[in-house]
C-alpha cells in the first residue's frame, strides 16, 4: 500500500507528532507495566520514524489528573513519571528544552519529547507555577481544554462568548518571555483572537481540523486559520475520526491538509494526529464531549499506519519538500523560533 517513493521519503524525514496524551502510559501503569512509555510506546513510535512528540503530561481534563481533579499535584507527579522514564531510557528519550536540542536529522533510536500541558488548570491561577513548570521542562501549553479555566474559555463554553481572562493574558505574556509555545487547540473562538492580539510571536494549534471541510465543535474556521498563519504559526491536523468527516477516511483527513495549504500555504500545516487507539477509556466526565465513539479512521488507526499519510500526500502530487514540511519541518521551524536557543539564554533562572 505504501509505495517505495513514499516509504523513502517517510524514512528520510524528521517527523514531528504535534499531540500525544499520557493516557496510554497511565493505563499501562495501572495494569502493572513498568516504564510503559519507554517499554511499550517508544518502540511503536520509532517504528513509525517519529522523531519528536509533543507529550501532554497533564492538563484540564479529569483523565489528565488521573481522576483526582488535583491538577497541580498530578502535574508534578506526572512530570516525575516522565522524567523517570527518560532516565531509564539511557539516552534514547530526551526532553527538548532549547533550540539547540532540536533534531537536524531523523534518528532510528532517539525520541525527542516536548513536554506539554493540555490546558492551564495545573497553574491554579498562579504565574509562579508557570515558571516552575518551565524549570521542570514544560515548553508548550494549551491555554484551555474544552471548558473554562482561570486563563480562558474553552470551545464548549460558547454560550457565554468568553475569551481570555486577565490571568490568561498575563500567562500568554510570560510564555512569550520564557520562550514557550502557545497552543490554541480547544480554546473558544473569542479566546483564539484574544491570544493572537496579546502574543508577540508565532502561535500554534497542535491538533484541530477545518470547519470548512467538516463542522464539529473542535474544528476551526478560515478566519481563525488565516489569523494563526499571519503569526507564522502552524495548525496540526487531527486524526480523531469524529473531527474529520461523517464518513471518515484517510483521504478526507488529507482534505483538511489541502484546505489549509490552499488557504494560507503549506508552511502552516503540521500533523497533530492525536492517535487514541491505545489510550484506553477516558473518565466518564471527559467522554461527554463526544469523542468517545468511532474515534478511529479505518486503515489509519495508530502509528503503525503513519506512513499511509505520506503515501496519500505523494499521490496528491505534493513535492518532497512540501511533504517534509507537513511531516515535521513546519513544527521544527516553529519550535526553533519560539524556544530560547540554549540554557544560557533562560530567563526563568
Ligand atoms: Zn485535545
Amino acid at each position: 500500500m505504501v509505495g517505495p517513493k513514499a516509504r523513502k521519503l517517510h524514512d528520510e524525514s524528521i517527523i514531528v507528532e504535534g499531540h500525544r496524551d499520557l493516557f496510554e502510559m497511565v493505563r499501562l501503569m495501572d495494569a502493572g507495566q513498568k516504564y510503559p512509555l519507554f517499554n511499550v510506546t517508544y518502540p511503536r513510535l520509532k517504528r513509525a520514524n517519529i522523531s519528536t512528540t509533543f507529550y501532554s503530561i497533564c492538563g484540564d481534563s479529569v483523565t489528565h489528573s488521573r481522576g483526582t481533579r488535583q491538577f497541580l499535584k498530578s502535574a508534578l507527579e506526572n512530570i516525575d513519571m516522565l522524567r523517570e522514564e527518560i532516565e531509564v531510557s539511557s539516552g534514547k528519550m530526551k526532553l527538548i528544552l532549547h533550540g539547540d536540542d532540536l533534531p537536524d536529522a531523523p534518528s532510528p533510536d532517539l525520541l525527542n519529547i516536548v513536554m506539554s500541558f493540555e490546558g492551564g488548570r495545573p497553574l491554579e491561577g498562579r504565574i509562579e507555577h508557570l515558571r516552575n513548570f518551565y524549570r521542570l521542562g514544560l515548553r508548550s501549553m494549551q491555554i484551555t481544554w474544552n471548558l473554562r479555566n482561570e486563563l480562558a474559555d474553552g470551545v464548549k463554553e460558547e454560550r457565554t462568548g468568553g475569551g481570555l481572562t486577565h490571568f490568561g493574558e498575563a500567562v500568554v505574556k510570560e510564555m512569550d518571555r520564557l520562550g514557550m509555545l502557545i497552543d490554541l487547540a480547544h480554546i473558544s473562538r473569542p479566546g483564539w483572537f484574544d491570544v493572537l492580539e496579546v502574543a508577540s510571536g508565532p502561535v500554534c494549534c497542535t491538533h484541530s481540523n477545518c470547519k470548512k471541510i467538516y463542522h464539529h465543535f473542535r474544528t476551526i474556521d478560515d478566519e481563525q486559520i488565516k489569523a494563526l498563519a499571519q503569526t507564522g504559526g502552524v495548525l496540526g491536523v487531527n486524526a480523531i475520526a469524529t473531527m474529520v468527516s461523517k464518513d471518515p477516511t484517510l483521504d478526507k483527513l488529507v482534505d483538511h491538509i489541502s484546505h489549509i495549504a490552499d488557504l494560507v500555504g503549506i508552511d502552516h500545516v503540521g500533523l497533530g494526529l492525536d492517535f487514541v487507539k491505545d489510550d484506553g477509556p477516558l473518565y466518564p466526565e471527559d467522554e461527554i464531549f463526544g469523542v468517545g465513539e468511532n474515534r478511529l479512521i479505518p486503515d489509519f488507526e495508530n502509528e503503525d499506519d503513519f506512513p499511509n499519510i505520506t503515501e496519500c500526500l505523494v499521490r496528491r502530487g505534493y513535492s518532497n519538500e512540501d511533504i517534509t514540511k507537513v511531516l515535521g519541518g513546519n513544527f521544527l521551524r516553529l519550535l526553533k523560533a519560539v524556544l530560547k536557543p540554549n540554557a544560557a539564554q533562560d530567563v526563568a533562572g
